[in-house]
């Protein structure tokens, strides 16, 4: 992995008591990576994350582990609330649906890979706990986004995406939902857009289809077994 200390001053102490359990990838959502890496570093931003990821791969240091950096805003998961507090965030360069969002490049990927697995080795993070920003934040953020590749990254060991025809929990939409980590107080529509862009990213629509339903159970099943 090729590493970069870039420090960014946005950062402050995590709180007492709370241990680094979660794991939150994003996208830069700028038109390139040079200016989203300065806006990562300029204190005036008041934004930053642990590291970046250039889409050659480069990976990009900004703030230390043990600091709270400033990624995830007002999220909810889990029934946790405010996860910078107990996360560590990755921003992923990619100009994102506002600047023209295209597919991650297969070096970039690998990069997130090896950093997320370094990442796991180091803190009790479970699978069910590597989330999208999107997945925290539904009602605001939509990033990665549904060219993210979750079920490479479960492949090599990051993250949790039960294959087609794995066993599956009962229940309704929003008790799935709620099961696998998600706020369940927003309209189900931009709850299941937000789980449809993780686990069912050919169609990403909000609706809870037979299809949809039946990833939901899977999902579910899967975090609780
Ligand atoms: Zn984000």
């Amino acid at each position: 992995m090729r590493l970069i200390d870039a420090p960014s001053p946005n950062h402050d102490a995590r709180p007492e008591g709370v241990a680094i359990d979660t794991l939150v990838l994003h996208y830069t959502g700028m038109r390139s990576g040079a200016e989203a890496i300065a806006r990562l570093r300029d204190p005036a931003s008041r934004v930053s994350s642990h590291y970046a990821v250039e889409e050659d791969g480069a990976v990009f240091r900004l703030v230390p582990e043990d600091r709270r950096a400033w990624h995830a805003g007002v999220s909810h998961w889990r029934g946790n609330t405010g996860l910078n507090g107990r996360s560590i965030g990755i921003e992923i360069v990619n100009p994102g649906h506002e600047w023209g969002y295209r597919p991650f490049p297969a070096l970039q990927m690998a990069a997130v890979c090896d950093l997320c697995l370094a990442i796991l080795g180091r803190h009790p993070i479970a699978p069910r706990d590597v989330v999208a920003h999107s997945d925290i934040a539904p009602d605001r953020k939509e990033d990665p986004g549904e060219l993210f590749d979750w079920e490479g990254l479960a492949a090599n060991g990051v993250g949790l995406f039960p294959a087609v025809g794995a066993p599956r929990a009962a229940g309704d939409a929003l008790g799935l939902l709620g099961a696998i980590g998600y706020r369940t107080d927003l309209p189900l529509a931009v709850l299941i857009t937000a789980f449809q862009r993780r686990w069912q990213q050919a169609r990403v629509d909000g609706v809870t289809d037979a299809q949809t339903l039946a990833r939901l159970g899977a999902v579910a099943f899967a975090v609780t077994s």
